[in-house]
Order: structure tokens, then C-alpha cells, then sequence
């Protein structure tokens, strides 16, 4: 049977009430999987700690010294759970291993499936994407709004299936290939769907979260859907120039339809309600557009900075 080293992936930001609970479980799904004969003695937890400031680090680096399997590095300040995510994908190329997994630190997502994860990559697969079975855990709001995303983004053509999470395993082929990807701002979930890797789906049970509250809000979540679209495609300013042409001829058919109703028939259109409201809609869609634009353009102006993807502060391997 095959054996491989995996590295299990966890951003976390104050995660002092779930961390220690979480890591002990994790480590007993390490041994389990190695008892089994599926993964290689060497497996480890690679934990980034995404500038947390409450006691996530010291208890990373308790369990780090008390046990071998734990490693981490923690970033100078927060930079968000995706660029925690590069962070621990680029850190697991350089330490070594076959494959890793991605999981949140309060282990909302079902960690037994990580098996099956294994199981996929064994039988070939170099991605292997976890899919929510329903988001009963989510609220009404972030409910509708994740399914909007979804939707949005396959209509920009990204092929990410809906409730496709960051709970995933990428081989050691996927990671060399993302370390090509020099962009600042790398959207993962459609980045691993558009590799052409061979790609497995493992549907997971979602728990609820098992303490502290969730990082994301509303606003967090926009900035996230809105850097991953503009970091992506440019087909909505493809749909733009499209609008502005269907708008501009709308325009042009009603006035000569205006010109031939005053020099035939001799009417002139009246009302001012009408003028308004014309004058509030497309005012309203030019700074829409114009908004959408200054995304992209405001995407060009921190990928030219080629500041650093995120600092780290310490490590431990
Ligand atoms: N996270 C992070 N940085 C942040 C926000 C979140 O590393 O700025 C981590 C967090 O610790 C957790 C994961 O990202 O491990 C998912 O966050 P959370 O569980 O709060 O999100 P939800 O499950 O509510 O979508
Ligand atoms: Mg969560």
C-alpha cells in the first residue's frame, strides 16, 4: 500500500478556546491514519498564526516543544485566513512532505474525512476539494450571500463547485506548480480548480464551530469575494463595456424614435419624471461601474508595489 507525509494545514487567529482540543484530536487522527499504514511516521501539524493576540503562539509553542509533530510560524501582525493559507502551503513545500491538508482550527469541518482525502490522493488524484454537505451552520445571511458568490464566480468562469470550502489536499506536484504563481494576491479556491490537476471531491459533515465566535463578518467576506473576483477575471469589465454599448444604443434608438414622433405625428415627449429617473439609473450604473473598475485598478496598484505576500515574525521546525 502506498504511504505518503502529509502536512496538515491550520490558520488560526485567537484560537486560544478551540487550539489545544483541536490539536490533541489532530494528533490522534495522525496516529490513527499511520497505525493504518497510510501515512509515513514523519506527518505533521503546521500551524500559522495569523498575528492572533490572545495566547494562540504560546500554546503552539508548548505543544511544538513537547511534541515533534507540531510546527508553525506566526506573522508580525493579521493579514487575513487566506494569506495564512499560502503562508502554510509555502511553508509545508520548504520543510517537506507529499500532500497537505487545509482545516480550520475550530474543526468545524469533519477531520475523519482527511482519510478519504488520503484515500483519493492514493488512487491519483493531486487535488482533492472538500464539499460542504449543507451550510446548517451558517446563518441566513452568510447562507445566501456564499451562494451568490459561488454563482457569480462560475458565471466569471471560475469552475469552483458550490460549497467547495478550504478544507482540501493538494499534492507536492500542486504545491511546486503554485510556487510559480508570483501574483501577491493568489485566490486559492479558484486557483486549484483551474490547475487541470486531477481533481476528487469528498463531501464532509460541517460541525458547529466548538468555541469563540467566528472571524468573519459581512465585511470581511465582501473584501474576500471581492478581491477573489477582480484577483481572477476580467470578464465583469468585459460585461461593462457591453453594458455601456447596450445603453448607449438604447439611447440612440429612442431619440430617433423621438424625432420621427415630432416631425411625423407631431409629439413631444413630456414629463420630467421620466427624465429623472433615466438621469438616476444610468448616473447610478456609470460610478457603479466606474467602482468596479477602481477594483481592478486598485488590484494593478498593490500586485506592481510587489510588497511581501505577509512577514513572518518566528518559526518553528
Ligand atoms: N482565520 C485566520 N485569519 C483571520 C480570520 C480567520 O487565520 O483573519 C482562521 C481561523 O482561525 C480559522 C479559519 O481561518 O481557523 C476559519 O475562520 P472561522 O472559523 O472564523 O470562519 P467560519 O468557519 O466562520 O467561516
Ligand atoms: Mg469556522
Amino acid at each position: 500500500m502506498k504511504k505518503s507525509t502529509l502536512a496538515i494545514i491550520i490558520p488560526c487567529y485567537n484560537e486560544e478556546l478551540c487550539l489545544t482540543s483541536t490539536l490533541n484530536r489532530l494528533l490522534e487522527v495522525l496516529t490513527m491514519l499511520e497505525q493504518k499504514g497510510k501515512i509515513n511516521h514523519d506527518s505533521y501539524i503546521y500551524l500559522v498564526d495569523d498575528g492572533s493576540t490572545d495566547s494562540t503562539w504560546s500554546i503552539i509553542s508548548d505543544f511544538h516543544s513537547k511534541e515533534p509533530r507540531i510546527k508553525g510560524t506566526r506573522f508580525v501582525r493579521n493579514y487575513g485566513n487566506q494569506k495564512a493559507l499560502l503562508a502554510g502551503l509555502e511553508g509545508v513545500k520548504q520543510i517537506g512532505c507529499d500532500c497537505a491538508v487545509s482545516i480550520d482550527a475550530d474543526l468545524q469541518q469533519d477531520e475523519l474525512a482527511i482519510e478519504k482525502f488520503i484515500d483519493e490522493f492514493h488512487n491519483g488524484a493531486e487535488i482533492v476539494s472538500g464539499i460542504r454537505n449543507d451550510r446548517k451552520t451558517d446563518g441566513f445571511i452568510k447562507k445566501h450571500t456564499a451562494f451568490l458568490f459561488y454563482k457569480t464566480m462560475n458565471i466569471l468562469g471560475a469552475k469552483i463547485p458550490v460549497n467547495h470550502s478550504d478544507y482540501r489536499l493538494v499534492s507536492k506536484k500542486a504545491l511546486d506548480i503554485m510556487e510559480e504563481f508570483d501574483e501577491r494576491y493568489l485566490f486559492l479556491r479558484g486557483f486549484f480548480n483551474e490547475l487541470g490537476l486531477r481533481t476528487s471531491y469528498v463531501k464532509f459533515d460541517v460541525k458547529p464551530r466548538k468555541a469563540g465566535n467566528s472571524k468573519f463578518n459581512f465585511i470581511t467576506l465582501t473584501k474576500l469575494a471581492l478581491d477573489g473576483i477582480t484577483s481572477y477575471s476580467v470578464r465583469p469589465l468585459r460585461l461593462i463595456a457591453m453594458l455601456g454599448f447596450l445603453m448607449g444604443l438604447f439611447g440612440f434608438l429612442v431619440g430617433v424614435e423621438t424625432v420621427i414622433e415630432k416631425i411625423y405625428f407631431n409629439n413631444s415627449p413630456n414629463g420630467w419624471a421620466t427624465t429623472v429617473i433615466l438621469l438616476c439609473i444610468f448616473g447610478g450604473l456609470q460610478i457603479f461601474c466606474l467602482g468596479i473598475i477602481g477594483e481592478y485598478v486598485g488590484q494593478v496598484f498593490r500586485e506592481v508595489k510587489g510588497r511581501p505576500r505577509y512577514i513572518k515574525d518566528d518559526e518553528l521546525i
